[in-house]
This record gives C-alpha cells, sequence and structure tokens, in this order.
C-alpha cells in the first residue's frame, strides 16, 4: 500500500500524510448533483476530480468504497430555507411528474460520465430513497438538544451547537461576523437563530415531493441527507468527503454540525475540496447562466464555442490543471489540449511498433518515479503529464530511428502509459478504440469527399448530418476530414 501519499485537508488547511481509518479499506463520500436539470461542465469538472482520486486510491492498493449522492428532494431555490422547490418548479415547466423529472437528469448526468470515462461510484444512494434515515436522524439531534420543532418544520440551534462545538471549523470564519452579515429574522420567522437552518420543511398546499413525520407532512432539509447516507454507508466516522469548494461554507459546514450534534463526532478525517470551473473569470453556474452543457461543448452548438470538442479533449484539458486551481475555459486552451492529448494518443499508439535494441539512450524509471511523487503530492495531474511529454519525446525520438530503446526501458515506458494515461487519468483514444467503425467512417468520408468535388452537395449534407444524427460530427479542414464522437 502507498504511504508516500499526501493529501490536502480543509479542514486543517495543510497538506497532511494520507492515513485512512482501517488501511486498506477506505470510504469516500462526494456530494453529487442535484438532478433538477442538466450538469453543466462545471459540475463535470468536480467529479472528474474525484473519479482521479478515486482512481489513484485503488491504484495505491486502497480498497475504497466511494459513496456519491443524488439530490433529488429538498433543494430550495434560496439558501436560507425559502423560495420554491427546485424539483417542483422544472415539473411544473416540463410537464412532468418531479420523479420523472429526476428520472430525466439521472439518466442525463450518467450518460456525461460516462462519455468522460469515469468510474461509477460504489453506492450511489438518493435523498427520496433515504426518508426514514433523515428523519431518525433528526430526532436524535433533537434528543440530544441541539433542534427543536416550530409550526412542523424542525430547526437546527446553530448558537447553542456553536458553544461547544466549532462550527467555521471549515472555512475558519469569524462567527461575529457571520451573524452580523445575515439578513435579521422578520417578525414571521420561527428561526430562533440567524444562522439556524431547517432539517425539516413543512410541505405548503402546493408541495409535491412530501412525507409524512413526527412533526407533520413536508420534506427534509438539503443538508441532512448526505449526514444521513455518510453515516448509513460509511459509519459515524470515515476517511474522505469531498465536493466542490462552493459546498465548504454551507452545506459542509452544516453536515459537520449535524453528524457532531447526533454522534459527537466530527464525520470525515479529511475534507476535499476541488476549484472551480470559470469562463471569463466567472465560476459557472446554472444561475449565472453560463454554464455549457456538455453536449454542447461536444458539438460546438453554443455562441462563446468556436467549434465542437471531443470528451477527452475536455477531460485532457480538465487534468492538465490542479484540482485545486481554478480553471478559466477558453476556445484557445482547448485548442491546444486537443493537439497535446492527439500527440500523447499518438505516441502511445507508436508504442508497439517500436523495436527494442541491445542498449538503452534512456531510463525510464526516473520518469516513473516523478509521476508517483507528483500524485503523492495531492494529486498533482499537471506535473504527470509534463512527465508523460519527457515519455513522448522518448518514444517518437525512438520511432524516428534518433535514438536506441532496450527492450526493458520499453517495457517501462509501456507501463508507465498504461498505469498512468488509462488506470490513473481514464482517458481513452477516442479514434482507434474501433477499428470496423474507424474502416467503415474512412469509406464514408472518402465518398463524401467525391461527392463534394463533383458538387454534389445534397449527397455530401445527407452524410454529414446523417452522421451527427448517429453522434458522429465531421470536422472539416484543409488536411481533409476527421471525425470525433458527440
Ligand atoms: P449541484 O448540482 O449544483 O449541487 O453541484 C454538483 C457539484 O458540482 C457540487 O460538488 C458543486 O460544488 C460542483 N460545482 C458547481 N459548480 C461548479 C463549477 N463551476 N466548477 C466546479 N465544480 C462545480
Ligand atoms: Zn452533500
Amino acid at each position: 500500500m502507498n504511504t508516500a501519499l499526501q493529501l490536502y485537508n480543509t479542514l486543517t488547511r495543510k497538506k497532511e500524510p494520507f492515513r485512512p481509518l482501517s488501511a486498506p479499506n477506505v470510504g469516500m463520500y462526494v456530494c453529487g448533483p442535484t438532478v433538477y436539470s442538466d450538469v453543466h461542465l462545471g459540475n463535470c469538472r468536480t467529479f472528474i476530480s474525484f473519479d482521479l482520486i478515486f482512481r489513484y486510491l485503488k491504484y495505491s492498493g486502497y480498497k475504497v468504497r466511494y459513496v456519491r449522492n443524488i439530490t433529488d428532494a429538498g433543494h430550495l431555490e434560496g439558501d436560507r430555507d425559502e423560495g420554491d422547490d427546485k424539483f417542483a418548479k422544472r415539473a411544473k415547466l416540463e410537464q412532468l411528474e418531479p420523479m420523472e423529472i429526476v428520472q430525466k437528469y439521472t439518466l442525463g448526468f450518467h450518460d456525461v460520465l460516462r462519455m468522460f470515462n469515469t468510474l461509477p461510484p460504489s453506492i450511489e444512494p438518493t435523498a427520496t430513497g433515504h426518508i426514514i434515515e433523515q428523519i431518525e436522524m433528526i430526532q436524535e439531534i433533537i434528543k440530544n438538544g441541539y433542534a427543536y420543532e416550530a409550526n412542523g418544520a424542525v430547526y437546527f440551534n446553530v448558537e447553542k451547537y456553536s458553544k461547544e462545538y466549532n462550527y467555521t471549523i471549515l472555512t475558519n470564519r469569524n462567527l461575529e461576523d457571520m451573524l452580523a452579515n445575515t439578513r435579521e429574522l422578520d417578525g414571521q420567522d420561527e428561526k430562533h437563530g440567524r444562522l439556524d437552518f431547517a432539517l425539516w420543511i413543512k410541505a405548503k398546499p402546493e408541495t409535491l415531493m412530501r412525507w409524512p413525520s413526527p412533526w407533520g407532512v413536508g420534506f427534509p432539509g438539503w443538508h441532512i441527507e448526505c449526514s444521513a447516507m455518510s453515516a448509513k454507508y460509511l459509519g459515524e466516522e470515515f476517511d474522505i468527503h469531498g465536493g466542490g469548494m462552493d459546498l465548504a461554507a454551507t452545506h459542509h459546514t452544516n453536515e459537520i454540525a449535524q453528524s457532531e450534534a447526533c454522534s459527537h463526532k466530527q464525520p470525515a478525517k479529511y475534507w476535499m475540496h476541488t476549484n472551480m470551473l470559470t469562463v471569463n473569470g466567472t465560476r459557472m453556474s446554472k444561475t449565472a447562466g453560463n454554464g455549457f452543457l456538455p453536449g454542447e461543448l461536444f458539438t460546438g452548438d453554443h455562441p462563446l464555442l468556436e467549434r465542437g470538442f471531443s470528451p477527452m479533449t475536455v477531460k485532457f484539458f480538465m487534468l492538465q490543471a490542479h484540482y485545486r486551481s481554478t480553471l478559466d475555459f477558453s476556445n484557445e486552451a482547448l485548442d491546444a489540449s486537443e493537439k497535446g492529448f492527439r500527440r500523447l494518443m499518438n505516441a502511445v499508439s507508436l508504442l508497439d511498433k517500436l523495436v527494442a535494441s541491445e542498449s538503452s539512450d534512456f531510463e525510464v524509471q526516473p520518469i516513473i518515479a516523478n509521476c508517483l511523487k507528483a500524485m503523492n503530492d495531492d494529486f498533482n495531474s499537471p506535473v504527470v503529464i509534463a512527465e508523460l511529454f519527457e515519455a513522448v519525446r522518448i518514444i517518437n525520438t525512438v520511432h524516428d530511428g534518433k535514438g536506441k530503446i532496450s527492450a526493458v526501458e520499453l517495457s517501462h515506458l509501456k507501463k508507465l502509459m498504461n498505469d498512468f494515461v488509462f488506470d490513473i487519468f481514464g482517458l481513452k483514444d477516442e479514434d482507434t478504440s474501433n477499428t470496423e467503425l474507424n474502416s467503415v467512417l474512412d469509406l464514408v468520408i472518402d465518398i463524401r469527399t467525391s461527392a463534394k468535388e463533383n458538387k454534389d452537395y445534397a449527397t455530401s449534407d445527407k452524410i454529414r448530418l446523417g452522421l451527427q444524427s448517429m453522434g458522429i460530427q465531421l470536422k472539416d479542414s484543409k488536411e481533409g476530414t476527421t471525425w470525433n464522437k458527440i
């Protein structure tokens, strides 16, 4: 097992050696999507980052139980327990049942993550499937004196909790400042304290998703689902809890409070947060309206896009930044990633063609050691990519007959590429994964090129649009026509 791994813990604000509670088992919980609409590329960045972490932990010899939930109830539009229910609003808009909305966008989320070649989590529990567990947890919190009922709702008492525990442990904010910056309660408010948050919300007559509870008919607050489901599947104390950075200040802060108020234990040893994907410096989000859908990115069908980019190009673009750095989206950056990714894949495809010599001009072990060192340093994928391009240079030099490589070094080179490019990064070669498809497409592209030369644009358009409807995009350039899957 790998004992050299260091990871950044938001709880302590420093890098720490990774020491799981009961190695080789590792419990990891990551907050999943709220499935009332399509996931945007920003959401994908967070899930791709945790896929890298999941893959590397497995590669390092750990047996990981990775739990990633689906939020399918209890998410209101406002972050102060107010506003419309997002699912009900969407259901009205699309004239569907709320659970049809949940099903539609859960399937869409899975499709997108499959295109990015991420591994499925070990367990994917839903909030609606764990109402009883949430009610039981709320009862325990009330019994322990950290929550109160008011008119069919239940609120968490932040003031009482913060006298005994550190409510701002994740963000190090000052509680007085937080209070000063939080709107005063108006006379109608049932909450006792300004920072109190809902554990259970009373159903309004028009509320569609509702369940009976000891406090009347209603639905759970957003935060309680993750506390209840992480405890159920990973225990009261587990190793890693993750999500996007935007979740630390409220959602994760409240999760820690709920878990401690219930079991008197801080649930996760390591809290990990991924940084945001931005567009012109602004966080990509559903509400800001700058959220590209992955499908739009693959087809190029968006005003900010100059053309389409394939899923692996986009994934490679993301891996070129460290998961704790912001990453700004731009056409130029994606152009560069596409070139880099093709160079990497071309080199990988040359590996089997290289002929070993008696002696070697290159040593591959130091590159492997540097890659491991970079991954052990808080999953530093950009440094690994720089090292992989060193390997690309070796492959191309040997292929061009300008250098020699021995059989042993060649086998190291193959292992390096196999482990890091495919196992740990989860990349795949999009163009050569299916040789039959390649041959058929070569033929179809030839026919289209001839049709164009004969000015038979009806046929050439028919081929292009027909392929597009099958999920294959053609790209014409001076060098000829290429294709990618969309
Ligand atoms: P949501 O469906 O909004 O609850 O978000 C699902 C996950 O995506 C959460 O972990 C968020 O923190 C994360 N997320 C949201 N916006 C971005 C972004 N622009 N970049 C990276 N992650 C994001
Ligand atoms: Zn959560």
